[in-house]
């Protein structure tokens, strides 16, 4: 099985558009969606929908997603979250918000192989920033390899018998990292829609089972339009600037 995997898209219809075209050719039979679908991008309804026609063949909730439909209040957002939030929860159509709120909750265990959650598998919403974070997602992991989302960050850990070492500290995108027998491997396919990691690029991965391989991918897409819905909505100029500094 191939999977396209897919996280943080944010409501960045230019950077999803353009990560579907890029990964139409590459083969994938089904995707996988780690959540945060909405919040701080422009367009809600027009990823809530396309995600819905797509069908994944699994996908989890995002913090964003259980604030922007209602599921949870926004009091732990910080200010510019929480006014892109409130604007979403609004421009939602009842469907969608519904669809949205029903979201099941990660970890979800897809296969032999994988596991998903957008945060860690212990907590949802705990973010993975340093080797102690990674190191205790992948001991609660239930697969050897665990997709997260989340911090929209790119990065994969792996874990053998002798180590714990970086799978991705090499610069080069598309990146294929081989999944050993036997040991563990914790990856975040990187943001769609609002990259942190200082490229402002959109990432995301696929996971062929068979093969038994990972690949990142980094794809320009058009930010300049995406800004200027951001700006057009209403929404903080701040959530524009931050898409050409990949922060
Ligand atoms: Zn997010």
């Amino acid at each position: 099985m191939r999977y396209l995997v897919i996280s943080d898209i944010h409501a960045n219809l230019e950077a999803y558009e353009t990560v579907m075209a890029e990964a139409a050719p590459l083969g994938c039979e089904q995707v996988l969606v780690l959540g945060d679908l909405v919040g701080y991008g422009a367009d809600p309804n027009a990823i809530c929908d396309r995600v819905r026609a797509l069908a994944p063949h699994a996908l989890i909730r995002g913090n964003h997603d259980k604030v922007g439909s209602g599921v949870e209040s926004p009091e732990g957002f910080n200010a510019v979250a929480r006014s892109a939030i409130r604007w979403t929860y609004d421009q939602l159509s009842p469907g969608n918000r519904e669809w949205l709120a029903a979201l099941p909750a990660g970890p979800m265990i897809v296969d032999d192989l994988i596991e998903i959650c957008h945060g860690t598998p212990f907590d949802e919403d705990a973010y993975v920033f340093d080797d102690l974070d990674a190191l205790r997602a992948m001991h609660s992991a239930r697969r050897p390899l665990c997709l997260f989302g989340h911090t929209h960050v790119q990065v994969g850990h792996y874990l053998s018998k002798e180590q714990f070492g970086l799978s991705t500290a090499d610069d080069e995108r598309p990146l294929t990292i081989t999944l050993e027998d036997g040991n563990r491997y914790l990856f975040n396919p990187g943001s769609v829609g609002q990259p942190r990691d200082g490229d402002p690029r959109a990432g995301f991965a696929t996971v062929d089972t068979a093969a038994r391989e990972i690949t990142i991918y980094r794809v320009e897409y058009p930010i300049a339009q995406a800004q200027a819905r951001i700006l057009e909505e209403g929404l903080p100029e701040v959530l524009a600037q931050r898409l050409a500094l990949g922060r």
